[in-house]
């Protein structure tokens, strides 16, 4: 079986990702980071999957349409980014059109990929993204954090590790690397803060397995300014926002190096929902010796 790899962006300035609810001075910005992204992918030849927020697509252009251009998907990221169990469902519904549509204006053409902010959603909220978009990224194994929602995929059959099918619809497990009782995340802030070795280790375990892997990041992980202070920010809030973010490109390169020597090949979801994926189907139909089980998800 082919190993895939997905880097994945969601496109969000530091108060989207860290003050979602909170009036903050929105005049500067890290959204450099998504340029330091993308050189490192260029420099890489990889091509990514980029979630943007909806209400930053317009500032964002010219940008989005070169990415788009240049063979970089664009999915959608909710309209402000407030997590989609925080809003009743047609509120939800309702965010999710605009940004869809703002998006798809400024492009050009129809998206297919959606992720929820901080992977907020629950099976509720989960069956609006299924009715507007081919994909979702937003599963991921349980988590002890208050914030992450709980998707049950029910109906869903898991066509490959960490890749659930349902009609059309297609869902792309997050990956997680399971330490003790905890399934730990392996991407942006996560790689950022925890030591090096540890993520190093933790990287390889799970790539060892030959699962496809789904890693996530933001510009302010990789942006080369500093975070401004917020009134009233916790010291805990400070530390966790600010730890790492100097070794951040040179780890993010180290992910990428690690995944080409195990032999992952990179893709964007779009690529491996359309492509690779009805040749995984085609061989668990065909081979029953290849290592591709198909999983009823409904019990
Ligand atoms: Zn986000």
């Amino acid at each position: 079986m082919k190993k895939y790899a997905v880097i994945s962006m969601d496109v969000e300035d530091w108060y989207h990702t860290y003050f979602p609810e909170k009036q903050v001075d929105r005049s500067q910005s890290l959204l450099d980071g998504l340029d330091v992204a993308l050189d490192i992918l260029k420099e890489k030849d990889i091509k990514g999957s980029f979630f943007v927020v909806g209400e930053i697509a317009e500032k964002l252009s010219e940008k989005l349409r070169t990415m788009d251009n240049n063979g970089h998907e664009i999915g959608c990221h909710n309209w402000e980014h407030l997590r989609p169990v925080t809003m009743p469902v047609d509120k939800f519904k309702e965010q999710l059109v605009k940004s869809k549509k703002t998006i798809e204006e400024v492009l050009g053409h129809n998206i297919e990929g959606y992720r929820a902010p901080s992977l907020g959603i629950d099976t509720e909220r989960h069956k609006v993204v299924q009715e507007l978009f081919g994909y979702d990224s937003s599963y991921v194994k349980p988590q002890k954090s208050h914030k992450y929602g709980t998707i049950k995929l029910d109906g869903f059959t898991e066509l490959a590790p960490c890749i659930y099918k349902k009609g059309n619809f297609t869902e792309f497990e997050v990956s997680t690397q399971r330490i003790g009782n905890i399934n730990l995340l392996l991407g942006g802030g996560y790689i950022r803060m925890l030591p090096w070795p540890f993520i190093k280790w933790m990287t390889r375990q799970y790539l060892a397995s030959g699962r496809p892997y789904v890693i996530y990041m933001h510009p302010i992980d990789l942006s080369s300014k500093a975070i401004p202070r917020v009134e009233g920010e916790s010291l805990d809030r400070y530390l966790r926002t600010h730890i790492g973010r100097k070794s951040m490109v040179k780890r993010f390169k180290a992910v990428i190096s690690m995944l080409e020597e195990q032999g992952y090949e990179f893709v964007t979801f779009e690529e491996l929902r359309n492509k690779e994926l009805t040749d995984l189907e085609e061989q668990s139909v065909c081979g029953s010796q290849r290592h591709i089980v198909l999983k009823d998800l409904t019990t």
